[in-house]
């Protein structure tokens, strides 16, 4: 087996087995790009190194050897040589990018003899000892396990005591000192000497680098980002080249086109006299890439015609890294950018327009579960902002929060359900839980690419970075804006679109789809074969979903209706009824209103069906809970000066209200069941339904009423209560002289009516997946309950995936949809079938539901956008 490739060896197409870095280095080094020389350990090596329990495989370290020997070869330098040193770098490499979240080692080869001959050989001292200590540091906290601020604090002291600001104002003698105190720690802390083997320190390199694959940030990032944990990491060894020299010297990281807007402008940052890891951990703030062309105009000029090779070569965004070494251009990585949902819209379109890529690959290049950050409310425009300072727009949306300088404070507080904004000076891969927490994330240094930005772009998370203004004192939980303080606790919104910082809470506005957006989208809606409605309860979010492009109403819930505060004490009169006159009373005044409610919505939904569900929820959501019941009925009794009327009304309420009390209110009086105890209240809800058609109809719309009986276990329900809604049809009609067109049909929300579809089937004209509660008694989890008490371990512990009240359980749930749909076309080859269930706007399950030969899905009207997408993409 072999485990080592030089990059000429390898290919793009090989990233499963050299990692993303490394089988693009290969590529790069094949499409004859300037890629220092190097090779790439392999992710089966990694495999197997966990495997044998943390050991390399038999006939690894041979093959490095050869690979150093060949390296050694042809750059006519040697390991361990002080006339002519070998060094290189050892990177990870994982197969899906997660940036920042292993280890890297820089500079590797250099000892006290080496350093020696690189100071001579460079006529550069200042910068060969700067390598070395660099070296000292990162082997140290990456390979020995040494605190990264135990090496800091030697530089800080150092600074200090020749009154410079910045490292690079440091001497060589400067530097040799350091050194010694560096090398003083790692005796102090690993009871050893700094190894001064080459190939020893290579070794210890790679070893922790696979080792990194399981460190805790690094698990943290897989289980956020889905990422599977065994791919394992490859391992890039790879000749230096350095950006530290001089001022004729830099590294940089840019963007083929902004990865925030999609601008087709080449976007990114360098520094001169740095080295690679200086930009990205946001420890100087670097300067915009076009900066570049003024300083070294060939060089920009050379890394603009690499860019526009990459882009046209991946036809995709690049995220390109390079160094410049002595005015010598070299490539050190190149990947498909992340971007945000905005940026990667407008790519996908732009490149559809330039001709590089198809509508189809267009809609696939766009996550649809990213889109929520495009469909969520922003900063209104008219708004007076307080704005205190102004920082990098570096990860669009806008956000409100408290003011938290602590990650673990921060998830603490979002468990409280407490809105949080992690500030800090930069953030590191150990705050990425804090990261996910908080609402955005305000840093006071770092540039665009920053760990912070790049992070909360991956997340969708509003950030604002590199706000210099702001002066942060951790001490004592603040920062400052000049004389402005601002307390841990205080409210602030940041908007990441602009940079803004403000004080305090702003009005936001409701989302609008971009022209972009719409032109994908139409292009998804060429694509997609399935349907895609909308759950909504009003006319507004009927209104809404149209505008998103709903192509019905898949649910409308009739109870929201009966939880205005005006009709709550009707409802509740007709639940509490001890008669049929008190309960017909009741319903003759909730009928007008209900006719007016779904006079609104099929009049917003003209010309598209409407689907209106009976009512479903078990009474209990409507009465007063008896707790407070109780709790009111001790205080009247307290008091001297009490109404006894009032008592008495109470206390027979409280008998009613524990009468009607059950232990399991989801499994008990609830959805067809209400019907069929109940009759009159089902025919009150279609006479409105009917009455409205009726009227619509006559003033000339097209409307097309579904209308839907939920919880059905067995036909003869369905067929019973199909009936009395016919009947109710037949007198609208005659009463109105009006002749309109309705079906019936039912969700199927338990496992029994999936078994027995085809039976139901015959009373159907529709069917539609009620898949929040088919997942609730198909699995025997509380919806209500489940979240909070144990969905956590079983996703920790990885029995179920995903959590199945979000993702669709294909395989449990998903068998029972299947059958129900392959039995039930038997019977009606014709029958309309859809669902309405949460999933419905979930991508995975929209591809799921596609799949299995579904009509449409039908999800809350802000994520129909996603759904049409989703629904695009399982097609393509
Ligand atoms: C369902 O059960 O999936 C459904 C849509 O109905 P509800 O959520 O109202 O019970
Ligand atoms: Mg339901």
């Amino acid at each position: 087996r072999k485990y080592v490739y030089t990059f000429s060896e390898g290919r793009a197409d090989m990233k499963g087995l050299l990692g993303g870095k490394g089988a693009n280095l290969a590529e790069m080094t094949n499409i004859g790009l300037p890629v220092p020389p190097g090779f790439t350990i392999t992710t089966e090596a990694c495999k197997e190194f966990y495997i044998a329990g943390r050991k390399f495989p038999a006939g690894m370290e041979e093959e490095v050897a050869e690979k150093v020997a060949w390296l050694e070869q042809t750059l006519g330098k040697k390991f361990g040589d002080p006339n002519g040193p070998l060094l290189v770098s050892v990177r990870s490499g994982a197969v899906i990018s997660m940036p920042g979240m292993m280890d890297t080692v820089l500079n590797l080869g250099l000892n006290d003899q080496t350093v020696i001959g690189l100071a001579a050989g460079s006529g550069n001292p200042r910068w060969a000892y700067d390598c070395y200590r660099r070296f000292i540091q990162m082997f140290g906290n990456v390979v020995l396990g040494i605190e990264h601020h135990k090496f800091e604090a030697v530089l800080e002291e150092q600074k200090y005591k020749r009154n410079v600001q910045y490292d690079n104002q440091l001497t060589a003698e400067d530097w040799q000192e350091v050194i010694e105190k560096y090398k003083f720690i790692v005796r102090k802390e690993t009871s050893q000497d700094f190894p001064q083997d080459p190939k020893e320190q290579l070794y210890k390199a790679i070893y922790a680098v696979f080792n990194s694959w399981e460190n805790d940030r690094a698990i943290v990032y897989r289980r956020i980002h889905k990422i599977p944990d065994d791919l394992g990491t490859a391992v890039n060894v790879q000749a230096m080249v350095f950006g530290n020299m001089g001022d004729d010297c830099g590294t940089g990281v840019a963007f083929t086109r902004n990865p925030s807007t999609g601008e087709k402008v080449l976007y990114g940052e360098f520094l001169t006299n740095a080295q690679g890891e200086d930009v990205v951990a946001g420890i100087r703030t670097p300067r915009p890439i076009d900066r570049l062309q003024e300083e070294m105009p060939d060089v920009y000029q050379q890394f603009v015609r690499i860019c526009t090779l990459l882009e046209n070569h991946y036809k995709d965004m690049q995220d390109i890294e390079f160094t410049i070494e002595r005015n010598k251009l070299w490539m050190l990585q190149t990947r498909n950018g992340k971007r945000t949902a905005q940026a990667a819209i407008r790519i996908a379109v732009e490149m559809v327009e330039e001709g590089i890529i198809t509508k189809e690959t267009a809609i696939t290049r766009v996550d649809p579960a990213q889109l929520d950050q495009l469909l969520h409310r922003r900063i209104d425009p008219n708004a007076k902002l307080n704005v205190i300072a102004k920082g990098l727009p570096a990860s669009p949306g806008s956000a409100s929060g408290a003011v938290v300088f602590n990650a673990d404070l921060a998830e603490s507080l979002s468990q409280q359900g407490k809105k949080v904004i992690l500030v800090g000076t930069e953030t590191t891969p150990d705050d990425i839980h804090g990261m996910v927490a908080a609402q955005g994330i305000l840093t006071s240094r770092g540039g665009m690419t920053s760990h912070a930005a790049v992070v909360a772009r991956g997340m969708g998370k509003p950030c604002v970075c590199g706000c210099e203004a702001i002066k942060i004192d951790y001490e004592n939980k603040q920062f400052f804006v000049g004389d402005i303080v601002v307390k841990d606790g205080d409210v602030i919104s940041i908007d990441g679109s602009t940079g803004q910082v403000m004080l305090g809470e702003v009005p936001m506005i409701e989302p609008e789809l971009s022209p972009e957006f719409q032109k994908l989208l139409q292009w998804a809606d060429e694509i997609r074969t399935l349907g895609v409605r909308a759950n909504a309860d009003t006319p507004e979010d009927a209104a809404k979903a149209r505008e998103f492009g709903a192509e019905g109403i898949g649910l409308t819930r009739t109870e929201h209706m009966f939880m205005a505060q005006d009709r709550l004490p009707i409802v509740q009169q007709m639940i509490l009824a001890t008669d049929p006159e008190e309960r017909a009373e009741a319903l003759a005044k909730l009928l007008p209103m209900q006719e007016g409610d779904f006079y609104g919505i099929l009049k917003a939904m003209e010309g598209l069906p409407v689907c209106i569900r009976l009512l479903d929820p078990p009474l209990h959501e409507f009465l007063p809970n008896a707790e407070e019941l109780a709790v009111e009925i001790s205080r009247l009794k307290l008091m001297t000066d009490g109404d006894p009327a009032e008592l008495k009304q109470k206390e027979d309420l409280l008998r009613k209200v524990r009468s009607l009390s059950e232990f399991n209110p989801m499994l008990g009086h609830r959805g067809c069941r209400l019907g069929i105890t109940w009759p009159e209240v089902y025919a009150m809800q279609a006479r409105a339904i009917f009455q409205a058609t009726a009227r619509l109809v006559k003033e000339g719309y097209q409307v097309e009423p579904e209308v839907e009986i939920p919880l059905v276990i067995d036909v003869k329900e369905l067929a019973y209560l199909r009936k009395l809604v016919e009947s109710v049809a037949e007198e609208v009609k005659e009463a109105t002289g009006v002749n309109f067109h309705y079906t019936v049909g039912t969700m199927i929300e338990v496992p029994r009516a999936a078994l027995l579809a085809d039976e139901i089937a015959t009373q159907a004209e529709f069917f539609s997946f009620g898949t929040n509660d088919l997942t609730q008694t198909t699995l025997g989890f509380s919806r209500d309950d489940a979240e909070g008490k144990f969905m956590q371990p079983y996703l920790e512990k990885k029995i179920l995936a995903d959590n199945p009240f979000i993702v669709l359980d294909r395989k449990g749930v998903g068998k029972l949809m299947q059958w129900t749909v392959e039995n039930a076309r038997r019977v009606k080859p014709d029958l309309l079938i859809g669902i309405c269930g949460e999933h419905g706007g979930e991508p995975s399950s929209v591809e799921f539901c596609h799949l299995i030969g579904l009509n449409y899905v039908s999800c809350s009207p802000y994520r129909v956008p996603i759904a049409r997408l989703a629904a695009a993409q399982a097609k393509v």
